[in-house]
């Protein structure tokens, strides 16, 4: 009987945990998930609350209820892991004995780690729609904003989904425009980046959408001060930005108890991590899926799935001595909410930048383009997550590794 256990119920515990489920019976593996709450939160829908296309309640479902018959569930905070015993420790001081631990903690927001970003103003005209509540209090601010300076600012990376901020940036000019008050609403998005995304012709083709919504966009602006009682946004290079209402981003780390595991995490608590395999490469017998990995690639839902894919054959191979697979290329596929109900998308890897076309192949969804068609497949998404993603179901056309076909080439784009 082997003994798995996967610390963190979110996306990629969840579908790690069904998955090998499937792959074996309750007889060969215990498979245990340990976590801090029961309330498991469709994160992609976070950034529809403040424009009220969507609650916090209608986006978020019990954990447990995610995990098919057979894994075992704890509701309680890791306190830490012992790499020596194999051991991880729980709040309530017991342990769990594993021969595989799947690390899949996510990261954690680290707003207080900005001077002032939690002082005075914040929840009244600082917020981030990153958690529930800041998403749900930030459609209340936005409902009465109807004229000043609105700045979109992500302090630094790595964060979650780094094209959520760009959305938001987008779906606030349409939300702006709907209401009328578009004229009388200066937007600008503050980035640490040195364009508007990271690969160079993503960042030209989202760069041209903000120039055309409009929408300022001000690069390698790194927060040092949040000053929500005189409105303004200071970089470390002292630049400011004023604002009226200012929707941050916070800085993002590993979990808190990654850190506190002697030898288990980086200086941010993310799991160093084979960038192939998913074997992290503190010890043989750890396993790392999502945002709590340290890999060169977006902290990313669609990210997590694919790495669930081999990872989980990864495990099966690990527990039966046999040589891990090596195939894991680094694929991220995500669909940017442009507003005006169209949406772009994009889909690269640790090798090949998000590039035109069509996805999965010649024919399909149109790449680095927006489209209504990208927009249902977005919206659609949140049904797949339920319903395929996290119960751990093979999609079709959407596998872990990245397709080519129907993509053309840089020189070309
Ligand atoms: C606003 C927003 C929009 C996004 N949009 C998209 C999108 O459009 N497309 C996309 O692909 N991705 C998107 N993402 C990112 C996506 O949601 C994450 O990348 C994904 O959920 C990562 O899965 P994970 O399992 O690594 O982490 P999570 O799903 O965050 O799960 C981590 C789990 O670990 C638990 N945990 C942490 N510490 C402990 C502890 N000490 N003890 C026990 N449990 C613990 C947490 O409670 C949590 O349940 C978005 C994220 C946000 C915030």
């Amino acid at each position: 009987m082997h003994r798995i256990v996967i610390l963190g119920g979110g996306t990629g515990g969840t579908l790690t945990a069904n998955r090998l489920r499937n792959a074996y019976s309750p007889d060969d593996a215990e498979i245990t998930v340990v976590d801090l709450d029961d309330r498991h939160v469709y994160q992609p829908g976070l950034l529809f609350v403040p424009f009220g296309l969507t609650q916090p309640e209608d986006i978020s479902r019990p954990r447990g209820r995610q995990l098919h018959a057979g894994i075992g569930y704890r509701t309680t905070g890791v306190d830490h892991v012992d790499l020596g015993r194999h051991e991880v420790v729980l709040g309530d001081g017991s342990a769990l004995a594993y021969d595989v631990l799947v690390v899949a903690t996510g990261a954690v927001l680290a707003p207080e780690e900005t001077e002032g970003l939690t002082g005075p103003g914040w929840m009244e005209r600082v917020f981030t729609f990153y958690t529930p509540e800041g998403a749900a209090g930030l459609e209340t601010a936005l409902d009465s904003f109807d004229h000043g300076r609105l700045v979109v600012n992500v302090v630094e990376m790595p964060i979650k989904c780094p094209v959520a901020p760009l959305e938001f940036c987008f779906l606030a000019d349409w939300f702006l425009r709907q209401r009328g008050v578009r004229d009388d609403v200066e937007l600008t998005y503050a980035t640490p980046l040195d364009a508007a995304f990271t690969t160079p012709v993503a960042a030209r083709r989202l760069g041209g959408l903000l120039a055309e919504r409009g929408i300022a966009l001000e690069t390698e602006f790194n927060t040092g001060v949040v000053d929500g009682a005189a409105g303004r946004l200071i970089s470390y290079d002292d630049r400011e930005i004023p604002f009226d209402l200012a929707v941050v981003v916070p800085a993002h780390n590993g979990a808190p108890c990654i850190a506190r595991s002697t030898g288990l995490g980086d200086v941010l608590g993310f799991v160093p991590t084979d960038q192939h395999t998913l074997q992290s490469t503190v010890a043989p017998e750890v396993f790392v899926v999502g945002d709590a990995a340290s890999l060169p690639i977006s902290k990313a839902g669609s990210v997590t799935h694919f790495e669930g894919e081999v990872l989980v054959e990864n495990v099966r191979r690990f527990l039966a001595g046999q040589p891990l697979d090596a195939s894991y290329d680094g694929h991220a596929n995500c669909f940017i909410e442009t507003g005006f109900h169209r949406a772009m998308l994009i889909d690269f890897n640790y090798d090949v930048e998000p590039l035109p076309g069509h996805f999965p192949g010649p024919v399909g969804l149109p790449l680095m383009q927006d489209s209504r068609l990208n927009h249902l497949g977005k919206l659609m998404f949140q049904w797949i997550y339920w319903h395929s993603l996290l119960p751990g179901r093979d999609l079709p056309g959407l596998h872990s590794a990245m397709p080519t076909a129907g993509k053309k080439l840089a020189v070309d784009a």
